[in-house]
């Protein structure tokens, strides 16, 4: 079994965030599995973390966490006074923080790091699909983007992987600077600079600043994947970093794609694409790229590759009547409404249904974007908009498309009743929002049980 090495070493990498523990020195030699800050997951010879969140205090839970089999606590100073075996710290965060960026060094292990406004989680599962194929890749788990996330992806790591793949997420300037400095990564990979967020950040400039703030933070001999189709990216990127840069796209690029229906041919060499449209074409490039950044060999993807997304990304369901539904609800932003409806649009089929809700912290740019999206439905061409969002940015919406038929629903059991009767053979339904819209609770009712 893998080990952090023993708790005496596990307090030397504390260093300075260390203000005092109660362990005996034969529990210092004991083994450390993992630090864990989850009591439903933790095993004998786990270190607990206790995080203090805004629903919860994980100091509250080290008593189970102990009864459970952890070895040890780590708490922050003063708030447990008994005699429970424990690490006290200043700030139990940027303990954990501090212990991910340590075991990233003691491994030594290639990482690539991923940010961008869309298409991070995808671009994570294309990286460690094709990196498996050259080794053992640890990828991050789910979503777990933060700055709780990176730190529980870098100690998930083993002696037993070849390489690691990890998604930053942002919400504000500052936050990719502190996870590029824990994860110290070898490959950075921008997908792109959006509108995501840009109600907490105010522009698209302080968006590609926020995240350049990779390129910035990661080692000097590091090599940026950038995409090379996002003009605002490669600009801010070109006045930060001036090591080593792969780039990747469909209009150039030094690994320059040519999307064709199932493949993206590259270097006159057609490899089929593990997931469907335009905008996978296009992260699929980064993949590449990331493996020639590492010198690895990209040929074998001729031979083609099976890629599983996590749930609401491209997820399609075929029902009776040749009735396809693609399930996109996991959440939405202007650049990544575009790219689905596009995918729904190059779907084979009799009629084009686009039932779509609010895009969320758009802030300012809220009812200008949805109005954009909207417009694009008219200009694509598609059949029918079905609206459940905010009646400012549903109305704006409505409107942006012009002619096409459109309609605006109250709530999901309209909106579901609605499809029921509706549907027709050969339809082809696009369902899309933001997370909190949770727009699969309208899915769910029209799925075969
Ligand atoms: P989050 O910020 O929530 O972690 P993410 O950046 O990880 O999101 P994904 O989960 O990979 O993004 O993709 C979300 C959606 O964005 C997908 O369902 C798809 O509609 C769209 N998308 C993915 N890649 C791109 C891209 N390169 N360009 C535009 N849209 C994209
Ligand atoms: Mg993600």
């Amino acid at each position: 079994m893998s080990s952090l090495g023993s708790i005496s070493q596990v307090l030397a990498a504390l260093n300075d965030h260390l203000v005092k523990h109660t362990l005996s020195s034969s529990q210092l030699e004991q083994r450390v599995a993992t630090i864990s800050t989850d009591t439903r997951t933790i095993k004998p010879e786990d270190i607990f973390l206790a995080l203090e969140g805004e629903r919860f205090d994980g100091h509250q839970f080290v008593r189970q966490a102990l009864s459970t089999g952890a070895t040890a606590a780590i708490t922050r100073q003063g708030i447990i006074t008994d005699d429970t075996p424990r690490i006290e710290v200043h700030d139990t965060l940027l303990a954990y923080q501090t212990l991910g960026r340590w075991w990233r060094q003691q491994l030594g292990l290639p990482i690539v790091a991923i940010t961008g406004s869309v298409g991070k989680t995808t671009t994570k599962e294309l990286i460690s699909a094709v990196l498996s194929l050259h080794g053992k890749a640890h990828k991050t788990q789910a979503n777990f983007n933060n700055e709780i996330g990176v730190p529980k992806t870098l100690l998930e790591l083993t002696p037993g992987h070849d390489y690691g793949v990890v998604e930053m997420g942002m919400r504000g300037p500052g936050e990719i600077a502190v996870l590029a400095k824990i994860t110290q990564p070898d490959i950075a990979v921008i997908t792109n600079v959006g509108t995501a967020h840009i109600g907490r950040l105010g522009s698209e400039q302080a968006i590609a600043d926020a995240k350049c703030e990779l390129l910035t933070n990661m080692p000097a001999d590091g090599v940026a994947v950038l995409n090379y189709d996002n003009s605002r990216l490669m600009d801010t990127a070109a006045k930060v970093w001036s090591g080593k840069t792969i780039t990747y796209g469909l209009t150039g690029g030094d690994i320059h794609g040519q999307y064709k229906e199932q493949t993206v041919v590259v270097d006159g060499l057609a490899l089929p694409l593990p997931l469907e449209g335009q905008h996978n074409a296009l992260n699929y490039l980064s993949a590449i790229a990331t493996l020639q950044a590492l010198n690895l060999d990209w040929h074998a993807l001729k031979h083609g590759l099976t890629v599983e997304l996590p749930s609401g990304r491209a997820k399609r369901y075929e029902l009776a009547n040749d009735i396809v539904i693609l399930d996109e609800t996991y959440n939405a932003g202007a650049e990544s409404m575009a790219a689905a409806l596009k995918l729904l649009k190059a779907q084979a089929g009799q009629r084009h249904i686009a039932v779509l809700g609010t895009m969320k912290e758009l802030g300012h740019k809220s009812v200008e974007l949805h109005h954009t999206i909207g417009n694009l439905v008219k200009k694509l061409g598609i059949d029918q908009l079905l609206i459940l969002a905010d009646p400012a940015e549903a109305k704006a919406m409505a409107k942006g498309a012009g002619a096409i038929p459109s309609q605006l629903f109250n709530n999901h059991t309209e909106l579901a009743q609605h499809l029921k009767q509706h549907m027709e053979t050969g339809d082809r339904i696009l369902f899309k929002a933001s997370r909190s819209v949770e727009m699969d609770r309208v899915i769910e009712p029209l799925l075969p049980h």
